[in-house]
């Protein structure tokens, strides 16, 4: 069997959907095709936060693009709201970044004037500012950076409406088959396979998260992403105990609606092994505890693990592959997949309909890896 389309999207995670989202939207053919099912790998696995932050040993650019992300978050919204119903529970409940130690405290005083420069809302709160703010908070925290415009939403809902407005829209998804062949025709890539069939496109986006060296060993081209291991706990607590999201550097907490507190997450480079481990799960449960006591009598809900798609030099990568201009890469988003999807989804879908983009993509671009 044989299929033509305008655009080829492989992978529908948070990042796929969102740009099938948006190429629909411009009313460009798009088929989507995903191994398992859509939003069920990193996108849902995530905690849902939306902390654009600025680090100075980092790039600019970076920021730039977390910022615009966050910044098209509140549209997006309420867009996929009107068109699916479905509500992706963007809340407005700011970051409280707790200093456990003296350590933390040194190194948030020296980050603070740096987030302010930048244009975060961010305050530095003495403890008794921050347990006013969070009375069940342990009394032994010594004060806290307050990121008062951060967000989050519900990602697995994020991911279902894109994927249900792409689809509204006109895309289409093809799904429980992985992408296991590129058709080549001299130096340009026509269309892919997926088992017995063919599905031709005139441009093709790997979206594929952790799995996109894959696709690219079938290219022939580096795509050097790795798998970043996250294992995460939920407890419910009614009436909630917390009101913002508070992290430390050990653990975070993200109180979602209904009750539900998300206890993340552990970093670990162990290949595609996806397991929650005994130890993961201790040592979350442990941090928690140690910021907020008072969790301790509290139902151990649900466990999961996700796959971060890492990138060595932490940058996404987004941008045509050299050589193969009609091939775009949209991956590598390590910890910031959700924050960044919308931004993601809205300059693919500029390259693909007006050949040039509102941002630089040339920070991102997958040429930092040729050989
Ligand atoms: C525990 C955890 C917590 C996180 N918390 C946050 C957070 O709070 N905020 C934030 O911004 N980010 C967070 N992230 C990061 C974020 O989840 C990821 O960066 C983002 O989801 C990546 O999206 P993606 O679409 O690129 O990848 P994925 O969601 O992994 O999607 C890739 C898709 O490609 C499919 N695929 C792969 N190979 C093929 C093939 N050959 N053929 C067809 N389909 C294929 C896969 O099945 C998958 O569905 C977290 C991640 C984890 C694991």
């Amino acid at each position: 069997m044989s299929k033509i389309t305008d655009v080829i999207i492989i992978g529908a995670g948070a990042i796929g959907c969102c740009i099938a989202y948006q190429l629909a939207k411009s009313k460009v053919k798009v088929v989507v095709i995903e191994k398992t099912q859509p939003g069920c790998e990193a996108s849902s696995a995530a905690a849902g936060m939306l902390s654009p932050r600025y680090d100075p040993a980092g790039h600019k650019s970076y920021f730039d693009l977390s910022i615009a992300s966050y910044q098209l978050y509140s549209t997006l919204s309420e867009e996929l709201k009107d068109l699916t119903g479905v509500d992706i529970e963007l809340l407005h409940y700011g970051t409280l970044e707790l200093f456990l130690d003296e350590d933390d405290e040194k190194e948030g005083r020296y980050l603070h004037p740096f987030q302010k420069e930048v244009g975060l809302a961010t305050e530095l709160l003495t403890s008794e500012e921050v347990l006013e703010r969070e009375p069940a908070l342990s009394k032994t925290i010594r004060g806290a950076l307050f990121f008062s415009k951060d967000c989050h939403v519900n990602n697995p809902r994020l991911v279902e409406a894109l994927a249900r407005g792409a689809l509204q829209l006109g895309a289409e998804f093809m799904v429980g088959k992985p992408v296991t062949a590129v058709l080549k025709e001299n130096s340009r890539i026509t269309g892919v396979q997926v088992y017995d069939e063919t599905i031709r496109g005139n441009t093709i986006v790997i979206a594929t998260g952790c799995w996109s060296n894959q696709i690219g060993s079938l290219l022939t081209y580096p795509l050097p992403v790795e798998p970043a291991k996250g294992q995460m706990v939920a407890t419910t607590v009614f009436p909630p105990l917390l009101h913002h999201v508070v992290s430390s550097r050990k653990v975070y907490l993200v109180p979602r609606l209904g009750g539900d507190l998300l206890i993340g997450a552990t970093v670990e480079f162990v290949g595609y092994d996806k397991q929650v481990t005994l130890e993961g799960v201790e040592t979350l449960i442990r941090a928690a505890l140690e910021m907020v006591p008072s969790l301790a009598g509290k139902p151990l809900t649900r466990t999961w693990a996700g796959l971060r798609p890492y990138c060595r030099d932490l940058l996404p990568i987004l941008g045509p592959i050299p050589g193969m201009e009609n091939v775009i890469v949209a991956t590598g988003h390590f910890r910031q997949g959700i924050l960044l999807t919308p931004i993601t989804g809205k300059l693919i879908q500029e390259l693909i309909v007006d050949g040039k983009t509102s941002l630089s993509l040339e920070p991102f671009s997958p040429k930092r890896f040729a050989i």
